[in-house]
């Protein structure tokens, strides 16, 4: 039976008795997970934000937007059934739900901190404060049992500690409160609440403060013990005889060999857990104590954990066998160029060593036993800063590689002030990528620093001398050899005694200095040296393909591009983008005739398709594209093969002409851009008559004498829907049956709810189908299907158009021969677009992930970068796309759920188009945009759309995630009037003043 729960009118202050409703951010139907927010209301004091803290549906009868409702009192519903959008009046509603709504003014959450990359939730271990405790900045009120380890949560803002807290034993997803602190005893709230592993409230209920049975406090390792990692796919080990390991710790366990027999457990009620594992792994402390320890004379008194710590580290750094390389720079100009820029000395060097390390990525790695390599490419420098107590305390600058000065610089100032007193969190001092230590300002005339295991070389900069400022790198020899270090201290040099290039004009002069300065020292390129007849062969001439051949000749590579066709362009020009865009825009002139009338423009609505006209446009654009890609391609001589490749060895190509006998090339590196064809399901019919043209894809619907008068399209994803836009302006009666019970899966769910709603006024959907077969000749077809229902219908048509997705097919490139892996069907990668075989890399549609053509062309230029030495990667998170439906959908970046699963704390603000003026003067009122934003940062991440030209408002939405733009930076710029850009400044104020309405909470 299904249960409801009333969102109750929450009492935000202590005056308030009622409030009114201002918006509703979510509608009946929506899913509401928990935090989300779901109304805002207005009182007596401020606009507030209502946030639940139940997962279900929304379902109404919800208050109307401008009601005034008393505290206490049904604002809306929350069922556990999807579908049910409205309660009715006798059924029974749960009274649970008021006291699980948490409105901001239950204080300010605890949430469970992010502690690594992998880590999505944890589990509350202990509370180390009870509900109505004093809190102080720095406090640990809790530990928490990660992927990794058993850690502290700390809290750095006064007040007291207030329910509801998440019962020990609670899985709590990162990103989720955990319990909240409160401004004033008074309002500390006692209750405790139980959520279970998938993240559901089960219970809630009184806490008793300082309880007798509060747990025991675990011990637990003072930092994550280093290199353990539960990522990997290694099944856990199973568990003890007669013991209990958690899940974390035998999956930590199966990774590092460790055998828990024996293992001594610390966790509640002698649990092994992860923490347990890793220390069985040696410590630094262990190893430091493993050494022979030689008496003094004299009263030692105890280290303090920070000696300790330094201790510790120092001794395990025995391990490493060092040495050092100096070489004297002059920071006149870098100095006075930070002085201009407001930016300290000390991060314009650290940037200096970022910006010289992108053509050195090794100096960023480090050794892992036993004889691994950790390829790191986030630049995240640790910098000693010498605290007030006279020790040195190491914060880390996150993230230099990609950050502007001015940000840096920002960061900085916080974390030394932290530094100073000892007041780190534990993410601000752990895992740097390589350090940096300045004690030039003491005076010291020349000296060598010591890096620890997790890195492999550590700066030491001395005092300005007459020859220069010695810099003086110490290399662990694992890693790094003389020659490397050397290289890089002459990029180094040319970076800091150049600055202004870098300095003032961002990454593209940066890399114009790093590349003057490879004129001076060896480039670093992976390629294998070798006779090779070519330097890297690049297999399929699509976007993919092609942008990485050109990237990689632009800069004297000697690159062959092998395709099976005998123009470049791939599915994009000759089946995907290009020809369907020429359709709708044919169609696109049609529809906008609808508008005519209404703006006061008669005799223009019967418009008549010329199809012979749309298709010689459509062939002209297509033939002049792939004429002059070719022309362009030859011209920055890339050698273009027509032919099929596939691998006979690691460094062997064969090639198939159309035409002519087979023959090879060798190669030092590959790149594999070869696509992913339409895939047809084995529904019965469907394959057999795809050669009659009764059945079509996107590979062949290009082949249609006329547009079909009914047409039959099986797959609601992006190709589907578009095809049935444009059949349906051109004329044609549309069926649309998807098997999932919605169509546009993969679009943001309102965007998606309100274009199916608009889809479903112009062609028929069926979704939950069951597609029974596919029969009948081409220009008379049956589809015959049950409903959800399981109700058979049969629809005659002319043709049957499969858009069905589409599948990358490696059977014939012989993958085998050289090592590379799948992942399903697709060619396993990392970011960097590297295969399981390092010579050879693989971009675009063949990979999986996002098939759009300029996510396959960035990635063939990330694949082209690499190969020309530097560490690039593609970033899903900034990648975007458009649905050239009508009105168009597009995304950059990510949604607020898809922010969620990654811990981000993220909200959304959106804006109807029907507000706008120049949509209105247009008639183009249907749809929205959204921006979504990070609440810590104000970063915007995220830019959804509904809107007629999307195709264009989405480049704002590109630049403002690509720049890492802040909601601030948005408001204040000056969009012109009248245009729909507005909209963006418009959005940023008001996210921006709602986060700064719930700050004040
Ligand atoms: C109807 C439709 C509409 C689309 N609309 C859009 C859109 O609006 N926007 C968008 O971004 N994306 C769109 N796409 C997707 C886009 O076409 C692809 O994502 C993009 O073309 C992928 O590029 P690629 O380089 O990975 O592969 P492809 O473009 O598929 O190129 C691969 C090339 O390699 C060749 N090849 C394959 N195997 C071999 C071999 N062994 N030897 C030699 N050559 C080989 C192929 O013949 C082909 O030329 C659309 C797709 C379709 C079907």
């Amino acid at each position: 039976m299904s249960q409801h729960y009333a969102i109750t009118m929450p009492q935000l202050s202590d005056t308030m008795t009622e409030g009114v409703v201002v918006t509703w951010e979510k509608q009946p139907g929506d899913r509401v997970e928990r935090g989300d927010i779901v109304a805002t209301v207005e009182t007596d004091k401020a606009i507030m934000d209502v946030e639940v803290f139940k997962a279900g549906y929304l379902a109404g009868p919800l208050a109307d937007v401008g009601a005034t409702i008393a505290v206490g009192a049904a604002l809306g519903y929350i069922t556990d059934t999807a579908g049910d959008v409205a309660i009715a009046a006798n059924e029974v509603v749960e009274e649970k739900a008021q006291t699980e709504m948490i409105p901001h003014h239950a204080g300010t959450p605890i949430v469970m901190p992010q502690l690594s990359d992998t880590m999505h939730e944890g589990v509350v271990v202990t509370w180390e404060k009870q509900p109505g405790d004093a809190i102080k900045r720095g406090d640990i009120v809790a530990t928490v049992e990660t992927d990794k380890a058993i850690m502290d949560v700390e809290v750095f803002q006064e007040g007291w500690l207030s329910g509801p807290i998440a019962d020990i034993g609670s899985v709590v997803e990162v990103g989720h409160p955990m319990g909240f602190i409160v401004d004033d005893a008074s309002k500390a709230n006692d209750t405790g609440v139980t959520i279970s592993t998938d993240h559901k409230v089960k219970d809630l209920h009184k806490v008793a403060p300082h309880a007798a049975d509060k747990p025991a406090h675990i011990p637990m390792p003072k930092a994550a013990p280093a290199q353990v990692s539960a990522a990997g796919t290694q099944p856990p080990v199973a568990r003890p005889q007669g013991r209990q390991a958690s899940p974390y710790a035998r999956k930590v366990a199966a990774q590092l060999g460790v055998n828990l027999t024996g293992l001594a457990g610390t966790g509640p009620a002698g649990v092994i857990v992860a923490a347990d594992v890793a220390r069985a792994r040696p410590s630094m402390a262990e190893v430091a104590h493993a050494l022979p320890q030689v008496d003094v004379p004299g009263q030692g008194r105890a280290m303090t954990s920070m000696e300790k710590a330094v201790s510790h580290a120092m001794t395990a750094s025995l391990t490493l066998p060092t040495f050092n390389v100096t070489m004297n720079i002059d920071i006149a100009a870098l100095t006075a160029a930070a002085k201009a820029k407001k930016v300290s000395v000390t991060v314009a060097i650290a940037k200096a060593c970022s910006v010289a390390m992108a053509k050195f990525p090794r100096m960023n790695w480090a050794y892992q036993p036993v004889d691994k390599l950790v390829e790191r490419a986030n630049h995240d420098f640790g910098v000693a800063v010498m605290s007030n107590d006279g020790g040195l305390v190491v914060p880390i600058l996150h993230g230099i590689e990609k950050r502007p000065l001015e940000a840096l610089q920002s960061d900085w100032t916080g974390l030394v002030e932290r530094a100073r007193v000892r007041k780190l969190a534990p993410a601000e001092y752990s895992n740097p990528t390589f350090t940096i230590s300045n004690m030039g300002m003491l005076g010291v005339s020349h000296f060598t620093a010591i890096p620890t295991p997790g890195i492999s070389a550590i700066l030491a900069i001395a005092a300005n001398g007459p020859q220069g400022t010695p810099f003086t790198i110490t290399g662990d020899h694992r890693v790094l050899n003389g020659a490397d270090v050397a290289l890089y201290l002459a990029t180094l040099k040319q970076t800091i005694e150049a600055p202004e290039a870098w300095m003032a004009g961002g990454a593209a002069v940066a890399e114009a200095v790093v590349g003057k300065a490879a004129t001076v020292s060896a480039a670093v390129s992976p390629i294998p040296e070798g006779n090779w007849d070519v330097s890297v062969v690049i297999v399929g001439g699509g976007p993919g393909g092609e942008d990485c051949a050109r990237d990689l000749a632009d800069h004297g590579i000697k690159v062959m591009m092998v395709n099976n066709e005998p123009f470049p362009g791939g599915e994009c020009l000759w089946r995907g983008c290009i020809p369907s865009k020429a359709w709708r825009a044919a169609a696109d002139v049609i529809r906008n005739r609808a508008h005519d009338a209404e703006m006061g423009v008669d005799g223009t609505n019967t418009p008549a398709l010329n199809w012979a006209q749309v298709e010689k446009h459509r062939r002209w654009v297509q033939s002049s594209r792939g004429d002059m890609a070719l022309k362009a391609d030859k011209g920055m001589k890339i050698d273009v093969r027509e032919g099929f490749g596939e691998f006979v060895d690691a460094h062997t190509l064969k090639i198939t002409p159309a035409e002519g006998e087979p023959y090879t090339v060798s190669f030092g590196a590959a790149v594999i851009a070869t696509g992913a064809p339409a895939f047809v399901p084995p529904i019965p019919g469907a394959r057999e008559n795809l050669a009659t043209g009764g059945v079509a894809t996107s590979d062949t619907i290009w082949n249609l004498a006329t547009p079909p008068k009914k047409l039959g399209i099986v797959g609601g994803g992006v190709i589907g829907v578009e095809m049935a836009q444009i059949f349906r302006d051109f004329g044609t009666e549309v069926l649309m049956l998807e098997r999932n019970d919605r169509i546009l899966a993969e679009i943001e769910d309102e965007i998606a709810k309100t274009l199916i709603a608009s889809l479903e006024k112009e062609i028929t959907v069926v979704t939950s189908a069951d597609i029974k077969e596919v029969s009948g000749k081409a220009g008379a077809m049956k589809l015959r299907y049950a409903n959800a229902e399981g109700v058979e219908s049969t629809f005659d048509c002319d043709v049957v158009l499969m858009a069905t997705g589409k599948r990358p097919d490696t059977s014939k490139l012989n993958l085998d021969k050289v090592g590379i892996e799948l992942d399903g069907a697709a060619i396993k990668v990392n970011t960097r677009g590297q295969t399981s075989a390092p010579h050879i890399y693989a971009v675009g549609d063949v990979i999986g992930g996002y098939m759009l053509a300029h996510t396959a062309a960035t990635q063939g230029r990330v694949a082209a970068d690499n190969l020309l030495g530097h560490t690039s990667e593609y970033d899903q998170d900034k990648d975007c796309g458009v649905t050239f439906s009508r009105p168009q959908a597009g995304f950059v970046g990510l949604s607020v759920a898809q922010a969620k699963a990654k811990g981000i704390d993220a909200v959304e603000a959106k804006m109807p188009m029907s507000i706008d003026a120049k949509a209105m003067i247009t008639g183009e009122t249907e749809g929205m945009i959204k921006l979504v934003a990070d609440k810590a940062s104000g970063r915007i991440i995220g830019v959804h759309y509904l809107a007629d030209h999307t195709d264009t408002l989405i480049g704002i939405g590109v630049m403002m995630v690509a720049g890492e733009m802040t909601l601030t930076q948005v408001a204040k710029a000056i969009f012109p009037h009248p245009t729909q850009t507005e909209l963006f400044g418009e959005l940023a104020r008001r996210l921006l003043n709602r986060l700064r309405r719930t700050a004040k909470k």
